[in-house]
């Protein structure tokens, strides 16, 4: 990998159409190049498939690549996101992993179809699949878009607000992976396990805690510091949690592509100096 200089800028959560990204990864490579990203990783939801574009344009543009994935997870009941870095994206045990964690989404989107439906929003199914890039990874993001599109809703962060978002009317509960699973398959891989965007999980303080123990017990290694899905007032927080649990620190904008999010790539801070990167045990 190359030497590391004053312009270093590492983003290492995004997502492209291989996921509920707006774009191809190769054209994701390149935005993050031109935005000056030196250090990249793509990690879409449950998905590998787009691993090998990503990693080949970035030799071709020079920037540096480390395979990337983002696993969802049931942890006592609730969603939680696990991404793995430095993973080899050909290994079988996470391949496989993922397909099983992808197999229950089709019949997950037609039930929200039918929900939304129901909710006097017909054709919902087949306007998000007609938007999603992967068959295999129908996600909640592809029904926000389609409701935008056709008008019932103002924005999309107004279909999850309204509907989509967990417990919502228009939300079908999963059972993902398991936080075991997900930890074990990135390990196979020869990756690092970082609990992605903690900020956003409706945690209480009792379950955070827990949640934390058991991720380091199970072999994690690294939090989400600097995401784009973190208000900054939540950095300090989560730097506070690395600094407890001796975590790796990691960040990322979690980009899905343009005019969607806070933050494109390449546009947070560094992460807080006494830290140490996730990527210092990757290079
Ligand atoms: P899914 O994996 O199908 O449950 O979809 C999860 C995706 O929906 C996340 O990766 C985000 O891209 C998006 N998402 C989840 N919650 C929200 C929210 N409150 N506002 C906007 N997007 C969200
Ligand atoms: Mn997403
Ligand atoms: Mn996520
Ligand atoms: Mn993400």
């Amino acid at each position: 990998m190359a030497e590391r200089s004053n312009s270093f800028c590492a983003d290492l959560h995004c997502h492209s159409t291989v996921s509920d990204g707006l774009l191809t990864p190769d054209t994701v490579a390149r935005r993050a190049k031109e935005r000056g990203v030196t250090l990249w990783s793509l990690t879409d939801h449950d998905e590998l498939a787009g691993q090998k574009l990503a990693k080949q344009t970035a030799q071709e543009i020079g920037l540096d690549y480390l395979g990337g994935v983002e696993i969802s997870v049931t942890w006592a009941g609730k969603t939680v996101h696990i991404v793995g870095l430095g993973i080899d994206a050909e290994n079988a045990v996470l391949a496989e992993g993922l397909r099983v964690t992808r197999s229950g989404r089709s019949e997950r989107a037609r039930r929200i179809g039918e929900r939304l439906a129901d909710l006097g929003m017909p054709g919902a199914f087949e306007g998000a699949a007609s938007l999603a890039g992967n068959p295999e990874l129908i996600s909640r993001t592809h029904f926000g878009r389609y409701l935008h599109q056709a008008k019932f809703v103002p924005n999309v962060q107004t279909a999850f607000d309204r509907y989509l978002h967990d417990g919502g009317p228009g939300h079908e509960p999963m059972r993902w992976a398991a936080l075991d699973q997900a930890i074990t398959w990135i390990s196979h891989a020869g990756g690092v396990a970082v609990i992605a965007h903690p900020g956003r999980y409706e945690f209480t303080q009792t379950q955070f805690d827990a949640f934390f123990a058991a991720f380091k017990e199970l072999g994690g290694k690294g939090i989400e510091v600097i995401t784009g899905s973190h208000h900054p007032g939540q950095y300090q927080t989560y730097a506070g949690v690395a600094r407890q649990y001796g975590f790796l620190a990691s960040c990322g904008s979690d980009f899905h592509g343009p005019g969607e999010g806070r933050y494109d790539l390449g546009s947070l801070p560094p992460l807080p100096s006494d830290l140490t990167p996730v990527w210092d045990v990757l290079s």
